[in-house]
């Protein structure tokens, strides 16, 4: 890695622009499929309740399949769905031809058991990639369908540093949905991998150590400037909602979005960054686009 050093501001990492160009390739396979093979990738997702952040990221999920030419259907449960219900909802969508990628908003409400869920969705259609067996083909090194978030996270490194190979990387959470997958990502990128979580100890200096950081741990702002290695490329996947700095515009009760790295800091000593918002949240939705087509792919066994 090149080392643009400290005294200047860090390039940021357009999430947009590398979305526009996995959605357009996605859009363009989608195309050839059709064309090809009489192949439409087909997307269901399923909300159940009325989250407003989960409305907002279905919808999104929805537009955006329909845009790239795939088939798309959305099941809004209401908040009241049984446990059973949902089960028969996503046995329905396994035994669909017509669905290739089955998606579960998370978190769903409290009275329902996810751990139910992933354990009956199909692996195949799995394009959010929590289920034990693509975890488990993801810590093999075995291709399987991997969580969207981490992909897309991968992405952004690859564009903007170029080869991985042999970097120092710390990932700062340990989720299944986000840090464990990540980290193992850049472990098959042959990066030496550190995870760190709520009990690391000196995690400033564990941060230091970093040519690659990524922060995956839902704290507004957490990671200052003298925590991150002059150079580092900096993956900020946080999405934290927090009053704005303006007094007046707080008083109103406005919030804004910020990252788990504070921002302003940290541009002034990494290499690159990745901003929140319009970093890492863009390539999520793109990311499921491309794990559903791959998904339509393996299914009805096209290359
Ligand atoms: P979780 O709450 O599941 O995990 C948070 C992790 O951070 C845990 O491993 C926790 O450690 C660790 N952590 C918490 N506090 C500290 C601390 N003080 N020091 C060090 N580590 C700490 O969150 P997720 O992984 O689901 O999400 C992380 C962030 O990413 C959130 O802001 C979320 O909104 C965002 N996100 C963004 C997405 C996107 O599309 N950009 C998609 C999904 C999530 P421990 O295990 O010890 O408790």
């Amino acid at each position: 890695m090149s080392d643009p050093g400290a005294a200047a501001a860090a390039q940021i990492i357009d999430g947009k622009v590398y979305a526009e160009g996995v959605r357009a390739e996605v859009a363009a396979e989608v195309t050839r499929l059709k064309s090809e093979h009489g192949l439409q990738p087909g997307l269901a997702v399923v909300l159940v309740g009325d989250d407003p952040a989960s409305q907002i990221y279905v919808r999104s999920k929805g537009e955006q399949s329909l845009a790239a030419g795939m088939h798309s259907v959305t099941h809004r449960l209401p908040e009241a769905t049984t446990q059973d219900e949902l089960l028969r909802l996503v046995a329905e969508l396994n035994a669909d031809p017509a669905i290739h990628g089955i998606l579960v908003q998370l978190p769903l409400p409290k009275h329902l058991d996810e751990k139910q869920v992933l354990a009956i969705l199909d692996p195949e259609k799995d394009v959010d990639g929590l289920t034990m067996v693509n975890a488990g083909r993801l810590a093999s090194g075995l291709p399987g369908l991997y969580p969207c978030t981490p992909l897309g996270s991968m992405i952004l490194l690859r564009e903007a540093v170029g080869e991985l190979a042999g970097k120092r990387a710390v990932v700062v959470g340990r989720s299944m949905l986000v840090g464990r997958p990540i980290a193992q990502l850049l472990l098959q990128a042959d990066c030496t991998v550190t995870i760190a979580h709520s009990r690391t100890g000196d995690l400033p200096a564990v941060c230091r150590e970093a040519e690659i950081l990524v922060a995956a741990v839902g704290r507004p702002r957490m990671i200052r400037g003298d925590w991150i290695r002059p150079g580092a490329a900096v993956i900020d996947v946080g999405i934290n909602r927090v009053p704005f700095d303006d007094p007046e515009k707080a008083a109103q009760g406005k919030t804004k979005v910020v990252g788990d790295v504070h921002f302003k800091e940290a541009r002034e000593v990494a290499g690159w960054i990745t901003p929140v918002p319009g970093g890492v949240g863009l390539m999520t939705v793109a990311v499921l686009l491309q794990n559903t087509v791959t998904a339509a792919k393996r299914i009805a066994g096209v290359s």
